[in-house]
């Protein structure tokens, strides 16, 4: 087959070499900010899709068969998110004669809304959670919420990747969550219809993969945990789901199974559950016609590829192989590197990959290679470190090490959060609800000082070592750190930290992995999974005076990041009081509300709804700073 990837990112790399394992020529397609991305050099072929906005470019059905028209590529694989789960897409591609490598559309369309997908779980037999939707309930979804019984989760039907879902813990806060959740359903997914279920107090996210083929088969993988997640995302999974009894295992597996009979399911989709920690009881949450992040964890224990088995499926070829075939072996855990700040609410946060030490061992599925550019495009996810063991505890320390040998700078990003998390006891014994990352109250970034004192002595030392070689350097005295603009938190007003590490002052803890960048003058080091970036000024050179940004002024609405303004409420010679929202920014899918910091008459609007604003560009000017 010659197959487009209609994808970017990690899954567009891992799709390709895939591909090619298996003997296929690929496509790959970018938009403008993804030209010199890894995907497009490393499939045979490319095509431009168009610019950086989703509907112009990888939501462009019509983009992505001109694509494939003009590439003569006959089969498209949809990787997960943009239109994996999309009906319309798939029938355009098999209408045009195409390969669909994914479900049949039918599939796709009844389980790409939850409240379909909820009947069809209950006529299989499957346990699901106790809801109404519109179509079902007495009097109105307040009602129902009442007749359920407090706390509630309302949920977009159509929703997905965590949005569209709010949860109400008592009736007053009721009608709030409903119109918040609704509203952003109808914008993501241009879709408002709502579900009001039970909130499961004690949640564990426990999935099952399945594997269907065109001749009637249908088995499944073995499961899955994903309970640690934030803002309903996952970020660390496992397989096999742990500490579950047998009879739950098998149950789920089962259920899944006859959800895939039921739907004459004939491709890689998950069927997920949440099981109620507190009962044992399991439910169906949803099911997913595509393939999912997290398929690794099942790829190293079953030592099945699923990539694939997706193709071969496509193809038409029986899958060959029967459930008894299946077996689990060892464990698997993966890490989702996202750029982020998990010390300031997991805020999405951009950059440039200046270093970048990927351990060594591991399976390293990423979008990034060093030099990578982290737009506000797309999504905050930029590599996944997958490890196995024997045993559930070797996996895990595997994983560790493996946080602790990554380098990657200067972007901000979540691997010293997750290497904290594998070390607290509820995730070594590996006991932990969907809830346990949002109610942790004592997180704390590692010591930046601690850091700078391993910096310095890394700097020294390759400094020493080129000058011995007889370079331009000498000895370094004292070394002056500066923790890189990305290295703090943007969005705290937290300043530039300097650390001034004096000749005699040496770093005694724990080995640390570093890079080194001498003619740039940066040092990286990880300490605790945490990357810190420092610069390393001349002598001659000054610090830079703290507080003088353009960020910093009173006298202007600055963007605290690259973005997309989504919202401008602010006109020229309009008096604003504090607290009033004057533009509305969206990086990696999060929208971000810019406020007047004080009571001021606005001078000038700078920019409109679509514009592409750089971080620190003036978004609102103000006649006199605000008191
Ligand atoms: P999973 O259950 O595998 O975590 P999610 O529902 O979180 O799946 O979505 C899978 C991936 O696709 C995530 O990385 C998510 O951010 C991304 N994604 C979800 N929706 C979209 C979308 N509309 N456009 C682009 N990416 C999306
Ligand atoms: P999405 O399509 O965004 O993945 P899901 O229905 O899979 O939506 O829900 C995402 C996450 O939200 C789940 O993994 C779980 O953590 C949480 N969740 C969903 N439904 C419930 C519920 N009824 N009670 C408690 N938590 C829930
Ligand atoms: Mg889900």
């Amino acid at each position: 087959m010659r197959i487009l990837i209609a994808n970017r990112g990690e899954i567009a790399r891992r799709i390709i070499a895939g591909a090619h394992k298996g003997g296929h020529s690929t496509v790959a397609v970018y938009a403008d900010p993804d030209r010199t991305a890894p995907h497009v050099a490393e499939a045979n072929d490319a095509r431009r899709i168009g610019p950086a906005e989703l509907a112009a470019s990888y939501l462009n059905v019509d983009a992505l068969l001109a694509a494939m028209a003009d590439s003569g590529a006959d089969a498209v694989h949809p990787g997960y998110g943009f239109l994996a789960e999309n009906g319309a897409f798939a029938r355009a591609v098999i209408t045009a004669g195409h390969t669909w490598i994914g479900p049949h559309p039918e599939a796709m369309e009844r389980m790409g809304s939850k409240i379909e997908a909820r009947r069809i779980a209950s006529a299989a037999g499957v346990p699901t959670i106790p809801g109404y939707d519109e179509s079902q309930v007495p009097a109105d979804l307040a009602a129902a919420a009442d007749r359920i019984g407090y706390p509630v989760l309302v949920k977009a039907s159509a929703g997905g990747g965590g949005r569209g879902i709010r949860i109400a813990h008592q009736p007053d806060q009721f009608l709030a969550a409903l119109a918040e959740a609704s509203s952003e359903s109808e914008r993501a997914f241009g879709d408002g219809a709502m579900i009001v279920e039970r909130f499961i107090q004690q949640p564990r996210h426990v999935e099952v993969q399945l594997i269907g083929d065109k001749h009637g088969n249908v088995i499944h993988l073995g499961t899955r945990e994903c309970s640690l997640q934030r803002r309903y995302q996952k970020v660390i999974e496992e397989a096999p789901a742990p500490n579950l009894p047998p009879q739950t295992l098998a149950a789920m597996g089962e259920a899944a199974v006859a959800l895939g009979h039921n739907m004459s399911y004939d491709s890689a989709g998950t069927v997920e559950f949440i099981v109620d920690d507190v009962t044992g009881e399991f439910f169906f949450l949803e099911m997913n016609t595509r393939l999912q992040v997290e398929h690794p964890v099942t790829e190293q224990v079953t030592g099945l590829d699923i990539v694939d088995l997706m193709i071969r499926s496509a193809a038409g070829e029986p899958l060959g192989f029967a459930q008894d075939d299946v077996t689990i072996t060892g464990h698997a855990f993966e890490a989702r590197i996202n750029a982020e700040d998990p010390w300031a609410g997991f805020v999405p946060q951009t950059g440039r990959v200046t270093h970048l030490v990927v351990p060594a061992g591991v399976r390293w599925d990423a979008a990034v290679v060093a030099g990578s550019e982290i737009s506000p495009h797309y999504d905050s996810m930029i590599a996944k470190v997958i490890v196995d063991g024997p045993d559930r505890d070797t996996a895990r320390l595997r994983l560790i090490a493996a946080l602790d040998a990554l380098v990657l700078g200067d972007v901000p990003h979540n691997a010293g959060f997750l290497r904290w998390l594998l070390t607290q006891a509820p995730v070594v014994a590996g006991r932990v609800t969907t809830r346990f990352i949002d109610e942790l109250d004592d997180i704390t970034a590692p010591d930046a000082s601690l850091a700078a004192l391993a910096g310095a002595d890394a700097f020294r030392t390759a400094a020493a070592v080129e000058h011995r070689r007889g370079s331009v350097w000498q000895q370094v005295g004292p070394v002056r750190l500066t923790t890189h603009k990305n290295t703090k938190t943007m969005l705290l007003d937290r300043n530039d930290e300097h650390f001034e590490v004096e000749p005699a002052s040496r770093y005694t803890g724990a080995p640390v992995a570093t890079s080194i960048d001498l003619a740039g003058r940066q040092v990286a080091v990880n300490l605790d999974g945490e990357t810190f970036t420092f610069v390393v000024p001349r002598v001659e050179e000054r610090w830079a005076p703290e507080g003088s940004g353009p960020g910093d002024s009173g006298a202007a609405i600055t963007s605290p990041f690259p973005a997309i303004v989504v919202e401008v409420h602010a006109v020229a010679g309009q008096a604003v009081a504090q607290g009033d929202v004057l533009v509305v920014i969206e990086a990696m899918k999060m929208l971000h509300s810019l406020e007047a910091k004080g009571d001021a008459v606005i001078a000038e609007v700078r920019v409109a709804a679509g514009d592409q604003v750089e971080s620190n560009s003036v978004l609102v000017t103000f006649a006199e700073a605000p008191e």
